[in-house]
């Protein structure tokens, strides 16, 4: 297989990232997909799906669960609304991402991966996220999947802290460097340094620091006009040995041609630094 083909953030129906008409438009060979709706979790919509995306030629290569009532307004609301931290939604969501992982299999896909929330060590509900965490290796290990965390939301310290406490072997990391920037949570080479030997998907993301990290967000911004160091970043991707999709993500579903013209200048730049890196 190629080293790092191209691949872009998709969705089906209400999820985030772009239509696969986008991706199919820009010759993406790869795409992560937003897990779609309970509604569309079926076998006859994953069949429809496959059958689409293997006449466009392109390879799913992770499902990414998401959830109702799920907020990224601001990082207050990202701790109270996102993934399987919330208590007051854990058990449903739990549930709900063993069925996304179902969902996945049906697709022959065997990366799932989530927003697991804000992991607080000194939270007392750690050790019950650190149980439905188990829970859901546990039947994505039944399917043949790992779990990929996705990053940002935690410092790399604390990340590794959560996979060691987790003890699954099929526990790994989707590593977002703009994301360490956006929540504040360290910068993103090092942090790729640290948790390296768990990443097995990326994203292709860039932001530049709030004036104040952690207490406000960074912003996004097209990529390589931030502060992450695509070049660096993708060579110390290069060094790790990752050899896995390069999945560029860029939210502003609000701006569908904006969208598409940044992801068009996007593939770009990866591109540009493919070539010099891999030379
Ligand atoms: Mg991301």
């Amino acid at each position: 297989m190629e080293k790092w083909p191209i691949g872009v953030f998709a969705s089906i129906d209400a999820g985030l990232g772009v239509q696969l008409d986008v991706a199919h438009e820009l010759q993406v060979p790869t795409i992560q997909l937003h897990a779609p709706s309970r509604a569309q979790r079926t076998e006859e919509a994953a069949r429809a799906f496959l059958d689409r995306v293997g006449q466009l030629g392109i390879r799913i290569t992770a499902v990414f669960g998401g959830f109702e009532g799920e907020s990224y307004a601001d990082i207050p609301t990202v701790a109270r609304t996102v993934g399987l931290v919330p208590p007051e939604t854990r058990a449903a969501r739990t549930q709900e991402m063993l069925e996304i992982a179902d969902f996945a299999r049906l697709l022959g896909v065997d990366v799932v991966a989530l927003h697991l929330g804000f992991i607080a060590h000194d939270d007392p509900e750690y050790a019950n996220v650190v149980e439905v965490t188990r829970r859901v290796c546990d039947h994505c290990g039944q399917n043949d999947q790992a779990l990929h965390l996705e990053t940002g939301q935690e410092t790399a310290d604390a990340l590794l802290q959560f996979i060691a406490d987790v003890q699954r072997d099929n526990l790994f990391v989707n590593f977002d460097p703009a994301n360490m920037i956006l929540y504040g949570s360290g910068e993103p080479i090092p942090a790729l340094k640290k948790v390296g030997r768990y990443v097995r998907s990326v994203h292709c993301k860039d932001a530049k620091w709030a004036d104040r990290p952690g207490q406000e967000w960074g912003t996004e911004v097209p990529l390589g006009q931030g502060d992450v160091d695509i070049g660096q970043y993708l060579k110390t991707l290069h060094e790790l040995g990752y050899e896995g999709p390069l999945t560029i993500e860029r939210e502003i579903p609000q701006e569908p041609e904006r969208q598409k013209a940044e992801i068009a200048q996007a593939i770009g730049v990866l591109n540009e630094w493919k070539a010099k890196i891999l030379a």
